[in-house]
């Protein structure tokens, strides 16, 4: 198999085919810590993509509850335990000697193109570790919504359970869609060369022509987005809503800018960015500290990706949950939990300026300026890691532009209030 550079985790791996890189890559941040999972992205999706015979299961994107919650159920608990299986006692990172190709250290263990190997059939049948999910794993999308785990509670007795950094009960919102991958293990796995990664955007389709239904994708994915028609016999998935990539809505994008995807501009807690990442031809990631996106998962590292231990370098990236316990979220998100939550409770100026551009506009952002304004406050923080610091809170204006680096967005750190005319507006009895 040929060796392709994953910076995730920070080092080369093998996948079935040579690097070959977009321009420009679909990517997105979501931020845990504000989402009240009212399921409005799940259902906007749903209400545009999935609403025919044979689609009645599919939940391109969903909610669900962690620890327990899962779609299809315990996918992530599944798959993890069979990479253990595979590779007993050395899934681990090693997290000193990061550096800028390798922001994270080093993964040590194995990935599932790694672990399929010896699950090769003559005609090159396994190419990432995966299983297909039963029926009754595709029931109850929901499962478990809203779930805890902790200590068994004595009936009245609340105990001390909301104590920050880490709360003795707990569970947090896990927001999931396709991850339009670097290294789509569904594109791997088709015999039919049916799955493409588009050059201009980095967006996964499935070619509806090509496929046959062998439902190989869904057995290779492993955060199981490709899902199999039974009224059409093929496999579909999350599109990234591509047209409004491509700005064809004449409505919201009359001059052709490219548009957020229904679920992220649908978020009613708005803990959700999206955007176009540039791409050297080597796979790196352009320097580009301007565009939000860049800010917060490679120059700030407050965004981390789900599970890049699988290998197939996820483009959603997560700002964990401050109230989690470390070492679950450390599994799920990579060594940089730590980093990534001493800075989230204690932002600084600039931090807390793109902190406000979450699901601002319907455009994507390409690039954001700050406009210094007044200080207001300072308020006393203590961190996860026990250290007090002073935040210093001023009323900057973040403004954002547009990819045709037209002004799309401009707010403010404080939120400003109006009164309404007495004499317009009167209030009903
Ligand atoms: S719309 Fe936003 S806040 Fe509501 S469930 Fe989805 S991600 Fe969470
Ligand atoms: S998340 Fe799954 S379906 Fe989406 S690109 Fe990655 S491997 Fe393919």
């Amino acid at each position: 198999m040929p060796e392709v550079y994953n910076w995730q985790l920070g080092r080369q791996m093998s996948y079935p085919y040579e690097e070959a890189h977009p321009n420009l890559q679909f990517a997105f941040v979501f931020n845990i810590n504000r989402c009240i999972a009212c399921q409005t992205c799940t259902m906007a999706c749903k209400s545009t993509w999935t609403f025919a015979k044979g689609q009645e299961y599919m939940w391109w994107n969903n909610v669900e509850t962690k620890p327990y919650g899962g779609y299809p159920h315990n996918w992530d608990a599944k798959l993890l335990s069979m990479l253990e299986k595979e590779n007993p006692g050395k899934q681990v990172w090693k997290a000193n000697g990061k550096g800028p190709t390798k922001p994270y250290g080093t993964f040590e263990g194995k990935t599932v193109f790694e672990t399929a190997d010896k699950h090769i059939s003559a005609d090159g049948g396994q190419r990432a570790l995966g299983y297909i999910p039963s029926d009754e794993e595709w029931q109850s999308p929901n499962i478990h919504e809203e779930t805890a785990n902790g200590p068994v509670r004595k009936k009245d007795v609340w105990g001390d359970s909301v104590q920050l950094p880490e709360h003795r009960v707990w569970f947090f919102y896990l927001q999931r869609i396709c991850n339009h991958c670097t290294y789509p293990a569904c594109l791997a796995a088709c015999p039919r060369n049916a799955i493409y990664k588009r050059p201009e955007d980095g967006i996964v389709l499935i070619d509806q022509g090509r496929c046959r239904g062998y439902r190989k994708c869904v057995e290779a994915c492993p955060y199981k987005k490709p899902m199999y028609n039974p009224a059409t016999r093929i496999s579909e998935k999350c599109i990234a809503c591509y047209p409004r990539i491509e700005g064809k809505d004449p409505t919201l994008s009359p001059d052709g800018a490219p548009l957020e995807t229904r679920c992220m501009s649908a978020c009613v807690g708005k803990i959700r960015l999206q955007g176009l990442v540039e791409k050297t031809s080597s796979g790196e990631w352009a320097k580009a500290p301007d565009s939000p996106i860049h800010f917060l998962v490679r120059e700030r590292e407050v965004a981390l990706p789900l599970y890049p231990q699988f290998g197939t370098e996820p483009n959603g990236y997560y700002i964990p949950p401050r109230w989690a316990p470390r070492s679950y979220l450390t599994q799920m998100f990579g060594p940089g939990v730590d980093h990534a939550l001493e800075q989230y409770c204690c932002p600084d100026r600039e931090l807390l300026a793109v902190l406000q551009l979450f699901r601002a506009t319907q455009q994507i952002i390409f690039r954001f300026k700050i406009k210094k304004g007044s200080k207001v406050t300072e308020i006393e923080n203590t961190l996860p890691s026990g250290e007090k610091k002073v935040q210093e809170i001023f009323n900057d204006t973040v403004i954002g532009y547009n990819k045709l680096d037209k002004e799309v967005v401009r707010i403010t750190v404080e939120e400003p209030t109006f009164e309404r005319s007495k004499k317009h507006h009167v209030n009903s009895i």
